[in-house]
């Protein structure tokens, strides 16, 4: 079987009794144990186009892995498609702009950016891909003051269920750009894309740590700061309980804490005061907050940089209050026992909010807050976690909104939720736009 494609392929074909195999379908989140029939490690468009091909021709079902670190559950059948070795990376401070192979991870744009004193608009963790995020919209530590990475770009090399190369910009397919801006499942495998970047080399960013007896008055006080906060200023908040290992540094390591993340990308002085009411809400137990060049954006969440099994699960919020605060603290409060290592909340809105000129397929834009919630205990991720999860979103429903953000959605993925994800008419849109780019249904989609 896999001596035809091959033939066809520049990069490696490999089957479960091949050596290699286990490498190639490996994902970060090792929660995940990927078992496709085939795997094609794509080394240009035309290795995509000729693999999506071969899978329309013998009823295969094509995924696709960049990192792994979407892989919430794991791929069973079908032919997956990997694009690590996609690694085209060239920036042109003259148009602003960076031309991004899919195999990269967004760390890289960041350094290559800054080269010239450019930085990308992006998530807030550095291994994670770059198709993968933007194509589920994409909030990042400066969502408020810059909107969503999706809205940064400019053109996707795309291969289409039928194995054709395209192209999808503001001009070329432009319902395929529409929709590959947020639209996220089955809608074609992006081998490339074009982004623009803002010139930006310095940020007032980085952590508030306050301490376990802190963390209820230090949390109401950012909730009240979130009503009138400046859109300029993006924040996070996050109860984290913090592991016993010793790659965590020693004041951090063991103890429950809540990391207030900020970032303003402007001067010190105005960063300093617009986050002034924040440090004088409680004692601040590790102040991590100053200047900080844009380059090492990606320690304001310090997000882990090894594979790691996690679950996550997520859920879209209307604006909260202090009575949100007194539900949330009830499951994660420090004296409460949690599955969760992490309970965290974004801050929404401003850039965030307004879609671009020509409009995307960004779901959620119009939540206030996320609520991601985070457990990396594989003995509890049958039962414990799943069954904590819809107790806390029983609890918060009152602040609950329907609709959702792709890249934060999380479990359970059933088709109930995927469905209200978008409104209904963009829904509809998108069932269009992935009927006539994929007639035959050959990428996969959740449920
Ligand atoms: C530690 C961590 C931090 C995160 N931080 C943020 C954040 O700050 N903001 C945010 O918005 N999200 C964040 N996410 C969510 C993340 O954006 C999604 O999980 C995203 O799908 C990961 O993309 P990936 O390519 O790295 O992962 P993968 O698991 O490789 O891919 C996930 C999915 O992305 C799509 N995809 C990947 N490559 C392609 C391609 N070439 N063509 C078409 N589709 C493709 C596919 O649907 C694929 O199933 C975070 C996730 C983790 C684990």
């Amino acid at each position: 079987m896999t001596s035809t494609l091959s033939a066809k392929v520049t990069g490696p074909v490999l089957a479960p009794y091949d050596e290699g195999y286990a490498d190639e379908v490996s994902a970060f989140n090792l929660a995940a144990t990927h078992t496709p029939q085939l795997v094609v490690g794509a080394t240009s468009a035309a290795d995509v186009a000729a693999a999506v091909r071969y899978a329309g021709d013998h009823g295969l079902h094509v995924s696709v892995q960049s990192t792994g670190h979407g892989a919430e559950s794991s791929i069973t059948s079908g032919l997956l498609i990997t694009t690590k070795r996609l690694d085209r990376l060239t920036v042109d401070p003259a148009t602003r702009t960076a031309t991004i192979g899919a195999g990269q991870q967004w760390g890289a744009v960041v350094a290559a950016a800054a080269e010239h004193g450019l930085l990308p608009i992006a998530g807030a963790a550095s291994t994670v891909g770059v198709v993968g995020l933007v194509t589920g919209g994409g909030l990042g530590p400066l969502a408020r003051s810059h909107g969503v990475a999706s809205d940064y770009v400019e053109s996707f090399t795309v291969v289409t269920g039928a194995g054709e190369i395209v192209t999808a910009s503001h001009t070329d397919h432009p319902d395929l750009f529409w929709a590959l801006r947020g639209g996220k499942w089955g809608l074609g495998i992006v081998t490339e894309m074009v982004v623009r970047l803002v010139p930006l080399t310095e940020l007032y960013a980085g952590t508030l740590f306050f301490d376990a007896a802190d963390i209820e008055p230090a949390l109401r006080a950012w909730v009240s700061y979130t009503e009138s906060a400046s859109d300029q200023v993006s924040t996070s908040a996050a109860i984290i309980r913090m592991p016993p290992f010793e790659a965590i540094p020693e004041a951090l390591r063991g103890r429950t804490l809540l990391a207030l993340r900020f970032a303003y990308p402007g001067a010190v002085d105005e960063g300093a005061r617009l986050a002034a009411p924040l440090r004088e809400a409680a004692p601040v137990y590790l102040d991590l907050l100053g200047e900080l060049p844009a380059r090492e954006i990606a320690k304001i969440h310090n997000d882990p940089a090894e594979p790691a099994a996690s679950q996550y699960y997520g859920m879209l919020l209307d604006p909260i209050d202090q009575d949100f605060v007194g539900v949330l603290l009830s499951f994660f409060g420090p004296t409460v026992e949690s599955p969760f290592v992490v309970a965290e909340l974004r801050h929404l809105g401003g850039a965030a909010a307004v879609d671009v000129s020509g409009g995307s397929a960004v779901a959620g834009r119009e939540g206030s807050f996320l609520l991601a919630m985070i457990g990396v205990r594989p003995d509890l991720f049958e039962k414990v976690l799943p069954d904590a999860a819809f107790d806390v979103r029983e609890a918060v429903a009152r602040w609950a909104r329907a609709d959702g953000n792709p890249n934060f959605m999380g479990l359970p993925m059933t088709a109930e939720r995927l469905a209200t994800m978008w409104t209904e008419g963009a829904n509809t849109r998108l069932g269009e736009v992935r009927w006539r780019y994929d007639p035959d249904a050959v990428f996969t989609k959740p449920a």
